[in-house]
């Protein structure tokens, strides 16, 4: 069965490739593969909400199944920032420079008081129109200085609740076995069964 999905990122659809064949779903393209352009504001105030506006703007321009998600950190200590602005949080787009504006907000906060999670919001429609959600949910504590060089994004300074280190430390195997992401698409693979 085909499937497209509402990203152009490779490492995503790789990962999504790699577990939706075993429920059936062969065919598992990014939108430049299926030759789709699809870029919905995302107005939502949740990570459910804007993994749905994109998921039902996709689905009105093809004939297969969908998939979009919607994935950031939320950090206690700054009310919730950066939530749904993950991406491009105070119009910052580079990694380092957001990452470095967080430790510098949280200069002289204990380690206690330095909680954040990971959220990652699926959302899935089947071919005749059955939507599907799926949720996970990473906690952990920022770190007071980056640490580890693999991963992407926050994965610097974020560092695992189960474990003293960050996900830039971590391989890609260990980090999809605790990971918002890695929970969130066996919470779908659940579902869709
Ligand atoms: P999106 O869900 O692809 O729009 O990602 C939102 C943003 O959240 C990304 O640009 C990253 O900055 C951040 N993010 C989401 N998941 C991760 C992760 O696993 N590690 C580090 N940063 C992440």
């Amino acid at each position: 069965m085909k499937l497209i999905i509402a990203s152009n990122n490779e490492g995503k659809i790789r990962e999504y490739k790699a577990l939706l064949s075993s429920v059936g779903y062969d065919e598992v393209l990014s939108l430049r593969d299926a030759g789709i352009e699809c870029d919905p504001e995302e107005t939502g105030t949740t990570f459910e909400e804007n993994a749905a506006i994109k998921a039902r703007a996709l689905f009105e321009k093809c004939d297969c199944a969908v998939l979009a998600d919607d994935s950031g950190l939320i950090v206690d200590a700054l009310g919730g920032e950066p939530g749904v602005y993950s991406a491009r949080w105070l119009g910052l787009d580079n990694d380092d420079s957001k990452n470095t504006e967080i430790l510098r907000r949280l200069e002289g906060v204990r380690r206690s008081d330095r909680t954040a999670r990971f959220v990652c919001a699926i959302h899935f429609i089947r071919d005749d129109g059955t939507e599907i959600l799926a949720k996970g949910v990473c906690e952990g504590q920022i770190a007071c200085q980056p640490q580890g060089d693999d991963g992407f994004g926050y994965d610097p300074i974020f560092l695992y609740a189960g474990k003293k280190q960050s996900f830039a430390q971590m391989s890609a195997d260990e980090k999809n076995a605790v990971s918002h992401r890695g929970m969130a698409l066996r919470d779908l693979l659940e579902k869709l069964k």
